[in-house]
């Protein structure tokens, strides 16, 4: 154990797998660089305290549990959060603050998720030092801060959505096409867009504002969001690979199973397919996929997490076709160690839903990816990993298992 410094970072995730994650590796690295570390979570979604047994973690009632609460509606998630947090997180604060006890050590920080409307107010009322971690990319941020003009150009009616100006670029924004823009497919696009007004607001007025990527990939979007935002930032990434480690801080179990499996299989030979943790496919959708890693003729790695299609019984229901191909050259997990799975040499490439921590995670391994965007952000991080940092290619036509195929084998598989 390195020597502490005798000050305490009290880090304040927001409960979802993709801000867990990076929240978590923060303090990896801050604790490597003698800090103690208090993980203060929800007791929702709560992190598991045994992989990290150098943390302290204190848990907050936040009213919420895990089957009650509907993933397809994140922004109304995180508005609940908000809500449901306030007044606990500062309860928290408090105590830990007045324990001459156990928590002795002093709070030198509290570093929360940028979509935590309230954290920074707390910590300036209990005259406490406070950051915020930005979990997405520097280029959705300085989307986001455009987003309302794009509203006012009317980007978010009914043409914007789906009709006929889905596939031109945005004036206001030459890289991206019109369907890459945050919150332009949203059922709720007025609830999208305050959402990530609330998070600019937040970073304004935060003391500081922490930064998951690296000046060499965000350079202009950095230097953009900076005037803008004018507070102070600090670039640290990507995140997973400043520290090492072999803890994990996923909600569901990993299985590593994959990992053997993936020995047995030839160099850069796999496709990993993974869609994150909040994505859903449509049944419809799903036995496409699968009848287009059947018709790839790669192996592949699939993760189908518990409620990533509806119906629990799609893999009874699906053709012999893709049943003989995934006993022969494919491997099922419901969660995979996806960072020891993208390091891994068999892998080839990983058709993703282009997530920022999955984006980061293969880019640092150098594995091409095929892009699928659902939502928020992954419509511009999948622009730029095709079009700008031409790491990987979007899979254009449509989810249909011929174009699939087509997309895996002429695209990323190259013989
Ligand atoms: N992840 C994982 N195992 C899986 C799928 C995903 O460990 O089977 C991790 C992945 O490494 C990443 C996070 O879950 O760190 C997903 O975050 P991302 O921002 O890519 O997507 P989100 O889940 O937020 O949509």
């Amino acid at each position: 154990m390195n020597q502490r410094n005798n000050h305490r970072v009290v880090l304040f995730p927001l409960p979802l797998q993709g801000h867990i994650n990076p929240m978590l590796q923060l303090g990896q690295i801050l604790h490597a660089r003698g800090f103690s570390i208090t993980i203060l979570h929800t007791n929702f979604n709560a992190p598991d305290p045994s992989s990290h047994p150098h943390f302290t973690f204190r848990s907050i009632a936040c009213g919420l549990h895990r089957s009650e609460v509907s993933m397809s509606d994140i922004p109304d998630l995180i508005s609940l959060l908000n809500t449901q947090c306030a007044s606990p997180f500062e309860e928290h604060l408090r105590e830990m603050m007045s324990l001459p006890g156990g928590d002795a050590v002093p709070i030198a920080c509290v570093i929360s998720d940028s979509l935590f409307s309230f954290t920074c107010g707390v910590a300036e009322r209990l005259k406490v030092r406070a950051l915020v971690l930005l979990t997405g990319g520097a280029t959705s941020l300085h989307v986001y801060t455009i987003l309302r003009l794009l509203k006012e150009k009317g980007y978010f009616s009914i043409d914007g959505l789906s009709g006929s100006r889905s596939e031109e670029a945005v004036k206001e924004f030459p890289s991206l096409l019109v369907r890459d823009i945050p919150g332009v497919h949203s059922q709720k696009p007025e609830m999208v867009l305050e959402l990530f007004d609330n998070m600019i607001k937040v970073i304004k007025s935060s003391p500081g504002v922490i930064f998951n990527t690296f000046e060499e990939l965000e350079q202009p979007a950095l230097a953009s969001v900076r005037e803008v935002l004018s507070v102070p930032d600090f670039v640290i990434g990507p995140l997973h690979k400043c520290y090492v480690t072999s803890s994990s801080s996923s909600l569901l179990e990993e299985d590593r199973s994959c990992i053997s499996w993936l020995d047995e299989q030839p160099l850069k030979s796999v496709i990993y397919v993974s869609f994150g943790s909040a994505a859903v496919v449509r049944e419809a959708e799903i036995l496409e996929i699968a009848l287009g890693l059947a018709n790839s003729k790669q192996p592949f790695l699939w993760v189908v997490r518990p409620r990533l299609v509806r119906d629990p019984e799609w893999l009874k229901k699906s053709p012999s076709h893709f049943l003989e191909a995934l006993k022969r050259r494919g491997k099922l997990v419901k969660w995979a160690p996806q960072m020891k799975v993208l390091a891994h040499p068999a892998v080839g490439a990983f058709w993703t839903h282009s997530g920022w921590n999955s984006t980061l995670e293969s880019i640092s391994e150098g594995v091409p990816m095929l892009c699928m965007p659902r939502f928020s952000d992954q419509g511009v991080n999948a622009r730029y990993v095709s079009d700008i940092w031409r790491v990987g290619v979007h899979l254009n036509g449509g989810l249909d298992r011929e174009n699939i195929a087509r997309a895996i084998s002429t695209n990323l598989f190259i013989s």
